[in-house]
């Protein structure tokens, strides 16, 4: 995707320059200006050019976020907030320049309320640090996209990831959020009731806008009790139709899978070369199933003899902690073993959705796509939600071989529509996938620029994502 393609931001040479001027004085070493943190702050996870802000604060307080807001408004310069920079469509990228807000150091947990089962944290806190601090509490949160991002982050961009099957996404597991809008103001969307009715669901707007109406700086989140057991296996297929039948009719029986994944034989080399493992190099599904030792026997039962019917199998499970922790590592690094197969590439990484009875049909027509285009793509899936990645490795220096590649996205993206599903189940949109949100939301796109430009007239809030506003 060269710069051209991008929606262009309007640079305001003289708002940045005032902004600068006032950030360095008011926040002193807190505010950086060196090329290196600047593209750092930029977009560095696709082959998307990195466009760099002008100016990175690290905050420590919703009142320092509120004020950064103040003077950037005060001044028309973009304000992109940035979480860990994990997300993978340009998201933090600034095409208009501007000032990135570091969340890192907003890292307290500030609250976690045992008997109602959530807590409170700031959005700095990623998902990992969260977890480890609630290690002897009994609970845990549940999602977990497959790098360590920020819960502002990750609220963000709707993430989810392996345990959405079970638990939910982001939407679902956020209960009310602190967030500073356009102009400073300071916004607490809810309490910690488990369902609301006052009034606009200001949390479910924040939560997926990306960063494009407000900064979140605080979030309530939901939380689940660790189950007395837990059981796990790899279970590899004849082909990815059996594999995504197995799983079709897994979840059509109402088997209470807590993760189920699918991994392509491709997958399945890269993962056993980059993980030192002798997996079978034929399409798996990774599953893990909680609950008591006997509904997790039970279930584990269960699913083997649906593998079994699907000529898959055989399906080895355990509940041995550390070899679970060792295949859910594995499934974690297939981003990793995938560009391990080809050094120096970029990993032009796209996801999308479909309902679960389309999605055998969506993946084998992907795959032979991807042989009848040549790339290199590996496949991996959150396929208990219809929800699978491609991983297409391309060589950034070869134009030819991109445009290939964004073909066949286009191509997937289509598919994806065509059978009533989604352009992307849990990335986002960011500057990649604009068209496609586009395509898939048709005149619905007038009604998100309303709600924009109501919020944020200003066009200041990570401006150039989502869609262009003319
Ligand atoms: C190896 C790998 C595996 C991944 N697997 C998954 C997966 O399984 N599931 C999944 O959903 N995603 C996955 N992702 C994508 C990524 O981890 C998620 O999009 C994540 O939610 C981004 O969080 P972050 O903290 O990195 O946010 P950033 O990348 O820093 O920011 C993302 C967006 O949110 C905005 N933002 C950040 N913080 C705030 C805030 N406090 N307030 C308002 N806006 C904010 C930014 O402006 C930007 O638009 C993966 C990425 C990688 C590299």
């Amino acid at each position: 995707m060269a710069l051209a393609d991008l929606a262009p931001v309007e640079r305001n040479e003289e708002g940045i320059a005032a902004v600068l001027g006032i950030l360095r004085q008011r926040f002193g070493e807190r505010f950086q200006t060196g090329q290196a943190i600047r593209e750092q702050h930029g977009h560095t996870t696709t082959y998307i050019p990195n466009q760099l802000p002008d100016g990175v604060a690290f905050v420590e307080t919703t009142e320092e976020v509120s004020e950064i807001v103040r003077v950037c408004a005060e001044h028309t310069v973009p304000v992109i907030a940035f979480g860990v920079g994990s997300s993978l469509e340009g998201h933090v990228n600034a095409p208009g320049g501007g000032i990135s807000i570091d969340m890192s150091r907003m890292n307290r947990v500030l609250a976690v309320n045992a008997e109602d089962l959530d807590c409170t944290v700031e959005a700095g806190v990623t998902r990992e640090e969260l977890n480890t601090y609630l290690r002897d509490t009994g609970l845990f949160f549940p999602i977990d996209p497959g790098a360590n991002a920020s819960l502002g982050g990750m609220a963000s961009t709707r993430a989810s990831g392996t345990n959405a099957v079970r638990y939910g996404t982001m939407r679902e597991n956020v209960l009310s959020l602190t967030a500073v809008m356009p102009d400073g103001r300071i916004v607490k969307t809810g309490g910690r009731a488990r369902k609301s009715s006052a009034g606009y669901d200001l949390t479910r707007l924040l939560v997926g806008s990306e960063g494009t109406l407000g900064i979140i700086t605080a979030l309530t989140l939901r939380l689940q009790g660790i189950p007395q057991a837990i059981s796990g296996g790899v279970c590899p297929f004849p082909s990815l139709k059996t594999a995504c039948e197995a799983v079709i009719q897994t979840i059509q029986l109402g088997i209470p899978v807590a993760r189920i994944e699918l991994v392509n034989t491709l997958g399945m080399q890269s993962i056993n070369s980059y993980s030192k493992l002798d997996y079978p190099e034929s399409p798996c599904l990774f599953i893990e199933f909680h609950g008591t030792d006997a509904g997790v026997q039970e279930q584990a039962e269960m699913f083997g003899e649906i593998a079994d019917e699907f000529g898959g199998g055989p399906f080895r499970w355990t509940n041995v902690a550390e070899e679970r922790a060792k295949l859910w590592k594995a499934r974690h690094d297939a981003y990793w073993a995938g560009m391990a197969l080809r050094p120096g590439c970029q990993n032009l990484t796209t996801d999308v959705c479909v309902p679960i009875s389309r999605l055998a049909e969506c993946i084998e027509e992907t795959e032979i796509d991807i042989a009848e285009t040549d790339l290199i793509a590996p496949i991996v899936g959150h396929v208990g939600d219809g929800n699978f990645h491609v991983m297409i490795l391309v060589d950034p220096d070869d134009a030819e071989e991109i445009a290939r590649a964004e073909g066949f996205v286009s191509r997937l993206n289509e598919r994806a529509l065509s059978m009533e599903g989604t352009c992307t189940g849990e990335h986002g949109i960011g500057q990649g996938k604009v068209k496609y949100l586009e395509l898939e939301h048709g005149a619905g796109i007038d009604t998100m620029k309303a709600i924009k430009r109501a919020i944020d007239p200003l066009n200041i809030m990570n401006p150039g994502k989502l869609f262009a506003l003319d």
